[in-house]
């Protein structure tokens, strides 16, 4: 065992305090005053956590510096005694099937941090990367990091819903919140405002964007960390899971000369993949496409993407603006939220130009509404709007432990279909097994309603209706709605009626 390493086991002690702030100490000195070993000593300095001067070849280092260290960076020293940390992971990696932490080969997420010599000062670094390749081995979308009274809790977004992944000791939640953030290249002093960053990491050979975001809490700072998978990205119309008739529709109004396309939907709902779909099926040589993200979750070839900068003054609706004079073909707003943007997106679908947008309206109806309640002219929603396509993630039922099932009448009762209609439905659900964690469940589909213009209804917008009055035109227009396209969805046993009610909950209040 390295001869600090039992140090680090003893509480720390200050020295007495007639000594002054301005006590120049060497390099051991400093070393010891941390109560950490040499090596990591020197990997603090060469990060610029530490704060020293040279005294010829040697390092030199005022007290009141390290004791500033120690204020603003304690938490990231290494808690001592951290079996108990290392044994909640490899418990709760037992529980799923996985082995206690290991290293992976160098280059690797698992692989061990550079200068880290003793088993305790790698174990945050360990226990922070397995956080990470457990997630994304789990097809984990999220990650939360919280600490309350019970401990630090680490949660999983899969298929959309929060898992448990596991609990840790409290003491731990600091320290591998510390790491995470070094990770991210983020300013490790600062815990009482929230922080962002990224972390780039390689995982079973392939490459990774981890977005942090932290949070003061009462009980600790939170990590949140949302998983972009930089080599797959799952775009394609065909691959969403809209029926035949509601894909030809949307296509033929994306190959028209002009008019604003909104796609609707909660956040999480899959709006983004459905807007690169369409971007990536117009994208050819021959078309100019612009977009303006916040932020930009993918890079499409051939696109130009812009990142929202709202410190620098670059809003959607500046974008937008500059847009226009670059004389693109498509345009891409990743959100419209306010009156101005609005406006102009109307007016560029009215110039020669396709305008995709995002919306959050639960419902297509909605999205209209909500534009005619911004204060958008009724006779020009009417007039540059094509389509809204209103949107929801179901998850399918797991591949490997499905079966069929007879869902309760109660259940089908509060879908409203006839006996008839389900005679001859094969509603399937999930036994669990170890291919979807036991949740029933393995991957994502969606569930589609989309709103075409046509001219009554356009002439009913002008008269600024009901969401109401409006869904009943839309729906006798042959608009069919999420709810009918999950219920086709539950009869073919991809999906099923209690996800598709748990999903819907929010659908028409
Ligand atoms: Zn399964």
């Amino acid at each position: 065992m390295p001869k600090d390493a039992g140090a680090q086991s003893q509480p720390k002690q200050r020295k007495p305090e007639a000594t002054s702030p301005d006590e120049v100490m060497d390099l051991k000195a400093a070393a010891d005053f941390l109560k950490v070993s040499k090596p990591t000593f020197y990997r603090w300095l060469a990060q610029g956590k530490l704060k020293g001067f040279k005294a010829g070849q040697q390092w030199r280092f005022y007290r009141r510096d390290l004791e500033r260290f120690l204020e603003t960076e304690e938490p990231a020293i290494i808690p001592t005694g951290v079996d108990d940390i290392e044994q909640a992971v490899a418990a709760a990696r037992k529980a799923r099937g996985l082995p206690p932490i290991a290293w992976n080969e160098p280059g690797q997420l698992l692989s061990p941090p550079s200068g880290a010599e003793t088993p305790e000062e790698s174990v945050i670094p360990r226990v922070a990367s397995t956080i990470i390749a457990d997630a994304i081995d789990a097809r984990a979308s999220d990650i939360h990091m919280e600490v309350n009274a019970d401990g630090a809790r680490v949660r999983y977004r899969i298929d959309g819903v929060l898992n448990e992944a596991m609990t840790l000791p409290r003491r731990a939640q600091a320290p591998i919140v510390s790491r995470l953030k070094y990770l991210a290249d983020m300013n490790l002093a600062e815990r009482r405002v929230p922080l962002n960053g990224r972390i780039r990491v390689r995982h079973h050979g392939n490459d990774y964007d981890v977005r942090v975001t932290t949070l003061p809490t009462i009980y600790g700072e939170a990590a949140i960390m949302r998983i972009l998978d930089q080599g797959s990205v799952p775009i394609g119309l065909e691959r969403l899971g809209l029926s035949p008739q509601t894909r030809q529709a949307f296509e033929r109004k994306l190959r028209e000369p002009q008019g604003l396309m909104i796609v609707t939907g909660p956040s999480g709902s899959g709006r983004t993949t459905t807007l690169y779909s369409a971007l990536n099926l117009v994208n050819s040589p021959r078309a100019q496409i612009l977009t303006i993200e916040d932020p930009v979750e993918y890079q499409l070839r051939g696109v130009m993407q812009v990142h929202v900068n709202r410190k620098a003054g670059l809003t959607f609706a500046v974008g937008l603006r500059t847009f226009l004079r670059c004389d693109p073909d498509v345009i891409m707003i990743g959100d419209l939220r306010d009156l101005e943007t609005a406006e102009i997106c109307t007016q560029a679908a009215l110039t020669g130009h396709i305008v995709l947008t995002a919306m959050l309206p639960s419902e297509a109806v909605g999205a209209i509404t909500r534009l005619v309640d911004m204060g958008v002219e009724p006779f020009l929603v009417g007039a540059s709007l094509t389509t809204v396509l209103a949107q929801r993630l179901l998850r399918k039922v797991c591949p490997s432990c499905k079966t069929e099932y007879k869902p309760s009448p109660a259940v089908l009762r509060r879908i409203g279909t006839s006996d008839e209609e389900i005679a001859h439905a094969k509603f399937c659900h999930g036994a669990g097994c170890d291919q979807c964690v036991h949740t029933g469940y393995y991957g994502r589909t969606g569930v589609f309603e989309l709103f075409e213009m046509n001219d009554r209804l356009r002439e009913m917008i002008a008269r600024r209706p009901s969401a109401d009055d409006l869904r009943a035109a839309a729906v006798e227009a042959g608009m069919v709605t999420m709810l009918r396209d999950g219920i086709e969805k539950a009869k073919q046993g991809i999906t099923t009626i209690e996800e598709l009610l748990r999903v819907l909950a929010l659908y028409h209040g």
